[in-house]
């Protein structure tokens, strides 16, 4: 949700949360209003809508800092931690508020500091720090005398979980807030938040009323860029359930407005959603079309959940008109966006974890210190609420382990997918030539560096084509199964077993000289006219042609070793096949 108040224009990758901060009356020192009382306030009212201005007289303030009370310039130092978020300085910006927090600047200007800190935590995506922030900005809630600030902070914390998709939490707080008070802009955006959450939580469904009073409480409060929110959250809804219709009805009758907004967050994840809606409805050529917006548009954007769901539709749609290798190309990049989108989550997840850990270890000690100096009674009424605070800690703590290993299961599976789509022979299981070249290369540089020995044996199956002719293709596949398979029962787990043809194949033997690997190799020749074809319901004999180099006769370059060792190999054919031949013996 934090990603959803990023700044369409020049700003881009800053939230315009800040502009909230905007609006905040200036809180301190109102006794003496001074010169640079006014400069202070008139920048901190225009600090989002006017940044050049505020860029200018910011510098002001700085030229004359030593002529500035001591809470003026605790108030200018917020403003240009604010500036840093706002120009992308978020390093400077974390060690401005940071000095603030440390400094005796009064309880307003460093709760504010810390909404801010929380807010560039988050943009920088530093999510465990950010999460740490807000347990702060909570801890302080109470001691909010403000209700501008009491509010624009709940709007922080709701905004701030809605992003980690902590709803319960959102919901909780914003609960605080009497709506009665609110002006218009602040209600549109905690009903927009609540919308969210509620549908998230499947508290509501699509049909509850709430949701249409909040795009027409948003429309009213011309807040176009967040009533056309609402709307996305409710399409995700429909096309969840699968119902292109309302999806389309209600996303194209207000897809002028929000390409007018040109505000890249909602604009990609409508498309996306059309580009979705399209798909159930089989409109290939309208879903490809939103979805290659949604990539064309994404700079910056690549762990949302548009873009893999984007790439998700090209992968279908090319798989659909069978163009297969850029089917498997999208469905390369689905994986990794969606990896990177899962990862996020993960670390998002961990990072409420630890917080909430930490608070409640919190409450513990104080509630440890207050039990001291209680009577008995009020002592055991304690450490109900402790236990109870126990069971709560413990089964959010299960809630969150098997979240994590859902997310730590989603990454792992799709590493193994991705890894699997480039290293291994789909129909062996072991590695292609690719993946050989790359690892035979690496024992390569090693051998020459340790000055160890290395071997390199190549096989080709002797009369295989007449095993297919006779017996079928289906049958020739399971001979070559059960090469590999019984190759693998006799080599070393160091050695680099590939297939690097049809019915080719190569071990490197690492560390291993060249009487040694006749011994091994007469091993492999043996085991495989070993082998009992009748598994695959047929009986006829398996053997395999060898030919053996080593690094003395070919050198450390690999192609010359494998050019060698199939040199040798094709002398093994020649002299009758079911054979090993040393390459430089013949
Ligand atoms: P040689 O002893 O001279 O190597 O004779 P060969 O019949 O093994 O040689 P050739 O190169 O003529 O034939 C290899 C055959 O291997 C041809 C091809 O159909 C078959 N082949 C290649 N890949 C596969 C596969 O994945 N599955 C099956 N079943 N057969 C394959
Ligand atoms: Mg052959
Ligand atoms: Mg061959």
């Amino acid at each position: 949700m934090l990603s959803f108040i990023l700044r369409a224009i020049n700003y881009n990758k800053l939230y315009n949360l800040l502009i909230f901060t905007a609006f905040l009356p200036f809180y301190v020192n109102s006794s003496a209003i001074t010169d640079f009382d006014n400069i202070l306030t008139k920048a901190e009212k225009i600090k989002s809508s006017n940044p050049t201005q505020f860029s200018v007289l910011i510098s002001k303030l700085n030229s004359s800092r030593h002529e500035l009370s001591l809470s003026q310039k605790h108030h200018l130092k917020y403003l240009n931690g604010y500036h840093a978020t706002f120009t992308g300085q978020l390093d400077t910006a974390i060690k401005i508020y940071g000095e603030i927090l440390k400094s005796n600047a009064n309880k307003n200007i460093k709760f504010k500091a810390n909404l801010s800190l929380t807010n560039t935590y988050a943009i920088a995506k530093n999510w465990k720090e950010a999460m740490e922030n807000l347990s702060l900005v909570i801890s302080n809630l109470s001691e909010v005398n403000n209700k501008s600030l009491f509010n624009l902070a709940i709007t922080v914390i709701a905004i701030t979980y809605n992003e980690y998709g902590q709803f319960q939490s959102t919901l909780k707080y914003i609960q605080k807030v009497d709506f009665m008070e609110l002006d218009s802009r602040t209600k549109c955006m905690l009903q927009l938040l609540t919308v969210e959450a509620k549908l998230r939580l499947k508290y509501f469904d699509e049909n509850s009323p709430y949701i249409e009073d909040s795009i027409r409480l948003c429309e009213a409060a011309e807040e176009i860029l967040m009533s056309n929110f609402i709307r996305f959250h409710l399409a995700s809804l429909y096309v969840d359930n699968g119902d292109a219709k309302n999806t389309l009805d209600l996303l194209l009758s207000h897809l002028d407005e929000v390409e007018e907004i040109n505000y890249p967050n909602l604009s990609l994840r409508t498309y996306s959603l059309l580009s979705k809606a399209f798909l159930l409805e089989d409109k290939l050529e309208k879903s490809k079309y939103y979805a290659t917006k949604v990539i064309e548009q994404s700079n910056g954007l690549e762990t949302t959940k548009s873009i893999s769901q984007a790439y998700l539709s090209l992968f279908l749609i090319a798989e659909q008109n069978k163009d297969y290798a850029q089917a498997l190309d999208y469905h390369k990049k689905y994986l990794a966006t969606e990896k990177a989108f899962t990862d996020e989550s993960s670390a998002k997840e961990l990072a409420f974890q630890i917080a909430q850990h930490k608070s409640l270890e919190q409450q513990g000690q104080i509630k440890l210190l207050n039990e001291q100096n209680k009577s008995l009674t009020i002592e055991r009424q304690l450490s109900k609420t402790k236990l109870a605070n126990n069971r709560l800690f413990m089964s959010l703590l299960s809630i969150i382990v098997v979240l994590l290993a859902f997310f730590g299961f989603r990454s792992y599976h799709t590493q193994k997918q991705l890894k699997a789509l480039s290293e291994f022979d789909p129909l062996t299981g072991i590695y292609n030539r690719g993946h050989f070249t790359h690892l035979g290369k690496t024992a390569l540089a090693y051998a020459k560096n340790t000055q160890q020995d290395l071997c390199v044996v190549m096989f080709d199956l002797d009369y295989f084509k007449s095993i297919n002719d006779s017996y079928g293709h289906a049958c020739g596949d399971w001979a070559l199964k059960e090469v590999v398979k019984t190759i693998k029962t006799v080599i070393r787990q160091e050695d680099i077993f590939a297939r690097i043809g049809g019915e080719e194949f190569c071990i490197i033997l690492p560390n291993c000289d060249l009487p040694s690997s006749v011994i091994v190799v007469e091993q492999y020749r043996r085991v495989l006219t070993e082998i009992d074809s009748i598994g695959s319901g047929q009986q006829y004999s398996i053997s395999a042609s060898f030919g053996i180099t080593d690094l003395v006769n070919s050198g450390y370059q690999l192609e010359q070793l494998l050019a060698d060792a199939d040199t040798a190999m094709y002398k093994s054919k020649e002299q009758g096949r079911n054979r090993a031949t040393l390459f430089n013996t013949f």
